[in-house]
């Protein structure tokens, strides 16, 4: 059964683990080292089922190794999960998360993802050299979401071109759904280029942030079905699905958050209304790139990062023009860039 599973999307290898004195369990999925060790997250969360928590490993180990692929790093992709509830004692837990990730000898490279913190990075660190994304304090390449916020940045320019709209923020009206870490970095770049930015966040401390950096503040509920030329979904994913799409009234998508579309299907669906879609796991890539720099040889190098951040508008530029002339979605083509990638090895 889980052999076939594997085989179905082309993963490599799943590794259940426990560990006896702390209690904690966790799956890590290999989907692909052709490029490089996979470079992914472990993820911390309760999951209703075991099956449920397999099912969303190798899902996001596969989009791992499509997110590095695209983004032209020499990494393959996987993912960690550790099903939750934490037992009480977390450095413990952590430390044993990183002998098991140390145990895999390289093939897994570690980084955080929801649930952790880069205090978690730090701790798996004592026990494994295979683990990235530490504070700058620590050594290791600090906060990815700037890195993460001018990919966006940069590859929403490119979005713009696709839809006809010119290559300058001036008067551009953009809607950002979430002002966390990589949409309140975001709204700075686009109210420093001159757009219009309306901005929408669940929470009292992302609404005050966003208009204090100039945004003109809309109701959550609202900010998907504003009037603009670009939405920017930096929350949460699934938001663009059956119902939302049909009530869209911008022209261009391009944001940060994971897992933009609810289902494949939403991609043909925006694609039948003429929105231009800059496919998520291409246009959030600055962070991976950021954090999976610590491993370079020679070590972290900011302006390597910045060069690397900046050719995502080139790749989406080369997307955009391949979906012009092919009857595919953006998202399709973007998976089918890293399948290409991936077999064509190192
Ligand atoms: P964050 O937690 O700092 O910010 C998310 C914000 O969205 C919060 O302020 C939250 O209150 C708000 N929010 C939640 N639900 C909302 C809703 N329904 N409407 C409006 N606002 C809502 O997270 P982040 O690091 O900024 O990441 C944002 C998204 O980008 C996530 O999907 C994340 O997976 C993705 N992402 C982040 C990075 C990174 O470098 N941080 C990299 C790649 C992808």
């Amino acid at each position: 059964m889980v052999l076939r599973a594997l085989e179905a999307e082309g993963h490599e290898q799943l590794v259940f683990s426990r560990d006896e004195q702390t209690g904690l369990r966790c799956i890590v999925a290999i989907h692909s080292t052709r490029l490089g060790p996979g470079l992914g997250g472990v993820r911390i969360r309760r999951y209703d089922s075991e099956d449920a928590a397999v099912e969303d490993v190798m899902r996001l180990s596969q989009a791992m190794s499509y997110k590095n692929a695209c983004a032209g790093l020499d990494f393959g992709g996987a993912k960690g999960v550790i099903l939750g509830p934490l037992p009480d004692d977390r450095l413990a837990v952590m430390r044993a998360m990183g002998r098991i990730v140390e145990g895999l000898g390289g093939r897994y490279v570690a980084t955080e993802d929801m649930g952790m913190t880069e205090s978690d990075v730090a701790t798996m660190r004592q026990e494994t050299q295979f683990a990235v994304g530490m504070s700058r304090r620590d050594g290791g390449s600090g906060d990815p979401s700037p890195h993460t916020a001018e990919g966006v940045f940069v590859g929403m320019r490119a979005a713009l071109r696709a839809a006809g709209l010119g290559s300058d923020f001036a008067d551009v009206r953009v809607a950002v759904q979430g002002c966390g870490k990589v949409g309140l970095g975001l709204i700075a770049r686009l109210v420093q280029a001159g757009a219009q930015v309306m901005a929408a966040d669940t929470d009292e401390v992302g609404v005050n942030a966003a208009r204090t950096a100039g945004a003109r503040i809309v109701s959550p509920d609202e900010i998907l079905a504003v009037q603009a030329e670009v939405l920017a979904p930096c929350a949460v994913g699934a938001v663009l699905n059956e119902r939302s799409i049909p009530g869209l009234r911008c022209q261009v998508i391009a944001g940060g958050a994971n897992n933009q579309l609810a289902t494949p299907e939403d991609a043909s669906r925006l694609k039948d209304r003429g929105i231009v879609y800059a496919p998520d796991f291409v246009i959030n890539a600055g962070g991976v790139i950021n954090v999976g720099d610590e491993l370079a040889a020679g070590g972290y190098d900011e302006r390597r990062v910045a060069t690397r951040v900046a050719a995502i508008e080139q790749t989406l530029d080369d997307i955009f023009r391949e979906a012009e002339h092919s009857g595919s979605t953006t998202a399709q083509l973007a998976v089918k860039r890293a399948q290409r990638r991936i077999r064509a090895g190192r």
